[in-house]
Formats: structure tokens, C-alpha cells, sequence
């Protein structure tokens, strides 16, 4: 069951909604409050065009605009990413990470759980299990905070600690946030929310008229591999999954993103290169190569360069688009799988 929270922040309200929220009498301060929110002014005292009295009401009522706070930043040198870890009103921790292309592109990776249900064997958060659902506003918060470190990002992906689609209805208010075209205006095709193959979920995004980009952790086209890897998987076959997706395309053409994390000897052989082309035909889609990140919890290997040109090689003989990426975040065990397991395990003593 989920745990109840206290909702300690006015992100995610309309205007309307701070308004009487706090009480106001006159609607244009909700609104006022509103606009410095979203440009990630939440302490009332610098809010500057509201009456000095009003600022003053809230500063001495110890009223808060904002429900989480960052206790940690990690900077990664080498690529440039940096990841936050925030601590939530409830006192549970999630990471966020900027992450920074080569072109200078910068993206914000958002969590949407604390932990994760689904068990991926290759992912750290799926060793935590899930704690809770984050709401709306710890969801926009995440990118609040980021921004207010780093600068302003230009994509959103829905790719850190936990499914998206097990808590679609909170992430599609966040998106809600991110995309209004008076507050931070993000286009939907800026935005990603990337799941482990959750039918249902891909099926309810769909009906949800919500255009934002698909990217799916396939990991294997290999049904019986798969289903070893991926909890997911048992439940819900490559079949299932892939008539999902075509009709996901056909609905909004949007290019579909396939990651799959290679773990030497697992799922990097020709074959395992063939099964994934040919799961490709009929889709628009780019495949998303990122080899393993080893970790001291999990048993796979990162591939070899030798295992890595192979594989690239037996795709490009079938036409299939792929981008071989370093795991931009390594440094700050940001990349794909690896958040947020170090606040989990505090309390015990041998991990
Ligand atoms: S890969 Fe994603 S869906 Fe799978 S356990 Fe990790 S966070 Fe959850």
C-alpha cells in the first residue's frame, strides 16, 4: 500500500489550484506565485512582484512552495553528467541526472518510482523493489532542481528509478506540466518515456492522445532469454509487445527507441544480432546499443569491443539503425539501471 504523503508543494497546481491552496483573495497572486514556480523560484521572498506583506505572511508561516530538497550532487568529468539525489517530504531519496551529449544537448533523466517493481536482472533499482509511486510534483520537482543547478534542458526522458507506465496517470500530469505552453513549454516530441515493455501501459499511453516519444529496454529479441531477464517478459510476450508498438506508430509516427543493455555472453551473439533484426521489421525504429555497466550486486559483464563489432556488424547487414553509445552518466552511476540504490541500502551493513 502506499505510504500517505503530505503534499508539502504547490508544483503541478494551476494557478487557481495555488489561489486557494494558500488562501489568496485575489486570483492574479496565485497566478504571480504560478509564473516565479516555473521559472524555479519557490521561496516566497524573492517572489518580488507580490505585496511585501504577503511575502512576509508566508516567510513567518514557515509556508513552503517546494516539497523536496537536493542532498547530494555528483559531476562526472568525463561526460559531463550530473546526478541529484533528492530527498522526498517522506524522507524516501530518488536520483535525477542531467545528462549532457556531445553537441551539448542536455537532458533531464527523471525517476517516476521509488524503486521498481519489475525486477530487471541487469538493474540495480530493480534490486531495491518498489517503495512507493512518486506524485506529479515529485516528479516536476526533479526537473525544478536540476534547473536550477545546471541551467535550462532541452528533452525530458522518463528513464530513471522506476516504470513510468506503473504510474502513468502522475507522469502524464508531470507532462502536462512541462508541455504548457505558459509555463516551460516542452514539446512533446522532446519527451520520452521509456518502459520495459509494459502492454497495458504502452496501450493506455496511446489512448491517453498524448504524443510524446516511445523508447522500449528490450534488452533481446529472444523470447526465452528475455523472459529470463525481465520480469515483464513472462507476462507479456514479444508478440504482445510489438503489436503494441505498431499501433503506437501508426497512431502517432513518432520513431520508436529500442535500448538494449548488451551484457557480454548473454544476449551479444549473431544470433541473438539476427532475432533483434528481424523483431525490427515492419517498425520505425533505432536501436539503442549500451554496453552493461558492471556493478559490485549484479553478475554480468561489460562486452567486449571484439563481441561489441560483432554484433554492430550482423545489424548493419539487415539495415537495422543503431547508435553505440557510451553510457553518458558511468561516473555517477547514472546511466541505464543504476540509480538510486545507495540511500536504499544505508541501513545495512554488509552491502
Ligand atoms: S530496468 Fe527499468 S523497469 Fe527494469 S527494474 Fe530497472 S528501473 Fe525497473
Amino acid at each position: 500500500m502506499e505510504n500517505e504523503i503530505r503534499s508539502q508543494s504547490l508544483y503541478g497546481l494551476t494557478p487557481e489550484g495555488i489561489t486557494e491552496e494558500l488562501g489568496l483573495d485575489k486570483d492574479y497572486h496565485g497566478r504571480q506565485i504560478w509564473r516565479w514556480l516555473v521559472k524555479g523560484v519557490h521561496e516566497f521572498d524573492k517572489m518580488t512582484d507580490l505585496p511585501s506583506a504577503l511575502r512576509k505572511t508566508f516567510v513567518e508561516k514557515g509556508f513552503r512552495a517546494i516539497s523536496s530538497e537536493v542532498i547530494e550532487v555528483n559531476s562526472d568529468e568525463e561526460s559531463g553528467a550530473v546526478k541529484l539525489c533528492i530527498r522526498l517530504s517522506d524522507g524516501q531519496v530518488v536520483e535525477c541526472v542531467m545528462l549532457l551529449s556531445a553537441s551539448g544537448h542536455r537532458t533531464a533523466c527523471l525517476s517516476s518510482q521509488v524503486g521498481c517493481a519489475m525486477g530487471c536482472r541487469f538493474c540495480r533499482t530493480g534490486t531495491m523493489g518498489l517503495t512507493r509511486n512518486l506524485k506529479s510534483y515529485e516528479i516536476i520537482e526533479q526537473l525544478i532542481h536540476i534547473q536550477e543547478l545546471e541551467g535550462p534542458v532541452s528533452s525530458i526522458v522518463f528513464m530513471g528509478m522506476g516504470e513510468p507506465l506503473a504510474n502513468l496517470d502522475e507522469v502524464l500530469k508531470a507532462v502536462e506540466y512541462f508541455h504548457d505552453p505558459q509555463g516551460i513549454g516542452m514539446s512533446h516530441r522532446r519527451m520520452t518515456v521509456s518502459t520495459c515493455g509494459v502492454v497495458p501501459g504502452i496501450r493506455a499511453l496511446e489512448k491517453a492522445g498524448v504524443p510524446i516519444k516511445l523508447a522500449v529496454s528490450l534488452v533481446t529479441a529472444d523470447e526465452a532469454k528475455r523472459r529470463k531477464l525481465m520480469g515483464i517478459a513472462r507476462t507479456f510476450s514479444l508478440g504482445m509487445l510489438k503489436s503494441a508498438l505498431l499501433d503506437y506508430q501508426r497512431r502517432y509516427g513518432r520513431r520508436i527507441t529500442f535500448e538494449c543493455c548488451l551484457m557480454s555472453g548473454v544476449n551479444t551473439s549473431i544470433s541473438d544480432a539476427r532475432k533483434l533484426a528481424e523483431y525490427c521489421l515492419g517498425l520505425d525504429v533505432i536501436v539503442n546499443l549500451i554496453p552493461f555497466n558492471e556493478a559490485a550486486e549484479l553478475d554480468f559483464k561489460t562486452p567486449s569491443l571484439e563481441e561489441l563489432e560483432d554484433f554492430t556488424n550482423e545489424l548493419g547487414l539487415f539495415n537495422v539503425q543503431y547508435t553505440r553509445r557510451f553510457s553518458r552518466g558511468r561516473g555517477v552511476n547514472g546511466a541505464c539501471g543504476q540509480l538510486a540504490v545507495k540511500y536504499a541500502y544505508d541501513d545495512e551493513e554488509d552491502f
